[in-house]
């Protein structure tokens, strides 16, 4: 007998998608790279960026120190012969501290006392030109020695200085020092406050320290210059 052949008819639904099988991720071997430079670069550069720096503050400091010392650099550039002595008594300077030849050291300043006269305003142009200004006493002791120093030329009686008024009675010193009428050394009687008397001289036959007056500024006068002496 011969066997039958049964078919039948098979459908599938909901047909899953093939089965997805995650494969992990191939492990990647650390590459070896050959060294593209070499070790003591960035030791290198460290250094060369601190040299930098370095110099940076270096410039700044030169600038600066260039800077604040313009005056005796202006007074260094009008004179080419100087008297030095050594240092400053009761100071830590060592070296040497200078003056244009002709001019009187006290303390850290040069004082000019002219041999000519002019008006207050000239005699001012006259110091600055010079890398000066119109002497500014800011102590006793100053006064003492400028006092000292105009007796040497009894024939010079009146020597302007940097105290002058823009009104009347309002003293200002010409490098703006603020004026301290406590530490002033007028004349008795003085300021006198007459009309145009908006300069001041130094009255050189006066016998105590307190030898100042109030003097038209159109008057021509000797002059006392003064300026930051030179260490070198
Ligand atoms: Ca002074």
């Amino acid at each position: 007998m011969a066997s039958e052949i049964t078919y039948a008819e098979v459908k599938f639904k909901n047909e899953s998608p093939a089965p997805v099988v995650k494969v992990p991720p191939e492990t990647k071997k650390p590459e070896h790279h050959p060294q593209k430079y070499p070790l003591w670069l960035p030791w290198l550069i460290s250094l060369l960026l601190l040299l930098v720096c370095f110099a940076l503050v270096v410039i700044i400091l030169v600038f600066h120190f260039w800077h604040s010392s313009d005056q005796p650099r202006a007074l260094q550039q009008q004179f080419s012969e100087w008297k030095c002595d050594s240092g400053l008594p009761q100071s830590t300077d060592r070296g040497w501290t200078c003056c244009p030849e002709g001019w009187r050291r006290f303390q850290r300043s040069c004082y000019f006392l002219s041999p000519d006269t002019m008006n207050w305003v000239e005699s001012e142009q006259n110091c600055t030109g010079m890398g000066s200004q119109l002497v500014v006493i800011n102590s006793k002791a100053e006064q003492e020695f400028l006092s000292k120093q105009i007796k040497r030329y009894p024939q010079r009686e009146y020597f302007y200085i940097g105290l002058f008024a823009d009104k009347e009675g309002q003293w200002q010193w010409v490098d703006k020092t603020p004026y301290n009428v406590t530490a002033a050394f007028w004349r008795e009687g003085e300021p006198s406050g007459g009309v145009g008397e908006d300069s001041t001289v130094i009255y050189s036959p006066e016998k105590t320290l307190n030898n100042w007056i109030d003097s038209k500024s159109i008057l021509t006068r000797y002059r006392i210059c003064e300026a930051a002496a030179v260490t070198v």
